[in-house]
This record gives structure tokens, C-alpha cells and sequence, in this order.
């Protein structure tokens, strides 16, 4: 159990997932994602954007590859490198709740800068809509095609707004009797389902693959 610890902490570097690997940064810095493509590895590092040369990640995602060859086992973690892993999680939180913060200062500039200028458009636009309105009851038209485009005018159905529902109901002219309806017993079916396992028909039962979750110390957020 010893050996096969120490032998996996030489791999540690390099965290292999369907997407690609994740090579950690010397000294505890950025790590780097060499992704998986159809033409190869890819990573995106400076060195490998600005060089045709494999940069050291992917060079050490090669040595990776070479040295676990196939391998269908995931690779032990020493507890260590678990805690690590959580704290760099941590950090790319941080980083991401960073982001978060500036894109949404942003943000409110943008929608504020829109509100202003959309306001300001929304009142020229009255000043025209109010006159061809005008133009169009003057002359008692209902439709008037011009070079630019067609105005309309149509006469609307009122609408009957329902303040006291109860008040009104004490009138039969106008109460309907609604037959009552069946409904699912959604938490009894859930019950009778997990208890047996049994699909009635009429149902699917989907089962779930475990969730994975953490928490991080510290009060960082
Ligand atoms: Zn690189």
C-alpha cells in the first residue's frame, strides 16, 4: 500500500480527465490544461502558442502517457494531494467569484448606459407616435399606407378586470360548476417506487449516478 502511494506521487503533477490533463505549475504555481484533440495535445501556455516546439507540459503529459501506459485504474491519491487538490478548488473559486465581481461592474455600467440612451430615444419616439396618432383620428382612418411604412388604428375590446372574485360569484348568471379533477399523488407513487423498485406503467424510473460534493475551510468567501 506504502509503495504503491509513494510510486503514484510522481504522477501527482498531471490529473488526467476524458477532456484532457491538468499539469500543476512548479512550486505551487498556475496549473496548465493540456487539452485532447483530434490533432493532438494541445496546450495553452504562451511557449506553445508562440512556438512549434512541444512546450514542457506537453512533454511532461508525453512522459505521463509513456509511463502509465493504458492504465484503466484511477491513480491512488495520497491524502495530502487530496487536500491540496481542495485547496486549489479553493483558489479557482476565489478566482471565479473574481471574475464574477468585475463582469458584473460591468455590467451595471452597460445596463445603465442603455437605460439612459434607450430613455432618451423612447422619448423622441413619444413625440411622433403622439402626432401620427393625431393624424390618424383626424382623418378617421383605420389604415393608412404611406412611402415609409402603414399606420393603423383599431378600436379595442375592453377588458373586465376581476377585483372581488367572491362578490361576483354570488351572482349565478355567471358561476359554472368545474368537475372535479383527478390528479397525480406524486409523493405516494415516489414511495411505492423506491419501496419496490417497481415500474408501473405509465412511469420510468431513472437512476442517478452519485453526487460529488465539497466544502472549503477558511472563510475565504
Ligand atoms: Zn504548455
Amino acid at each position: 500500500m506504502e509503495a504503491i502511494t509513494t510510486a503514484m506521487d510522481t504522477t501527482l503533477d498531471i490529473i488526467e480527465s476524458k477532456s484532457g490533463f491538468l499539469v500543476g505549475g512548479e512550486y505551487g504555481g498556475n496549473a496548465v490544461e493540456v487539452a485532447r484533440t483530434d490533432s493532438g495535445l494541445q496546450c495553452q501556455c504562451f511557449i506553445a502558442q508562440v512556438s512549434h516546439d512541444d512546450c514542457e507540459h506537453i512533454r511532461a503529459v508525453r512522459d505521463y502517457i509513456a509511463s502509465v501506459p493504458m492504465s484503466l485504474e484511477r491513480p491512488m491519491l495520497s491524502q495530502a494531494s487530496a487536500d491540496l487538490y481542495l485547496s486549489k478548488l479553493g483558489e479557482l473559486e476565489i478566482s471565479e467569484a473574481t471574475n464574477e465581481a468585475s463582469a458584473n461592474e460591468q455590467t451595471g455600467r452597460i445596463q445603465l448606459w442603455l437605460e439612459m440612451e434607450s430613455e432618451k430615444l423612447a422619448r423622441k419616439k413619444a413625440y411622433y407616435i403622439q402626432a401620427l396618432d393625431n393624424f390618424m383620428q383626424m382623418n378617421e382612418y383605420k389604415t393608412k399606407r404611406l412611402v415609409a411604412g402603414t399606420l393603423k388604428l383599431r378600436s379595442q375590446q375592453p377588458e373586465i378586470k376581476i377585483n372581488d372574485e367572491a362578490k361576483v360569484l354570488m351572482d349565478e348568471r355567471f358561476v359554472r360548476i368545474v368537475p372535479e379533477k383527478k390528479a397525480l399523488d406524486k409523493t405516494a407513487l415516489r414511495k411505492y417506487c423506491i419501496d419496490t423498485g417497481e415500474e408501473i406503467p405509465g412511469i420510468e424510473i431513472i437512476l442517478k449516478p452519485h453526487k460529488f460534493s465539497f466544502t472549503l475551510n477558511g472563510g475565504a468567501r
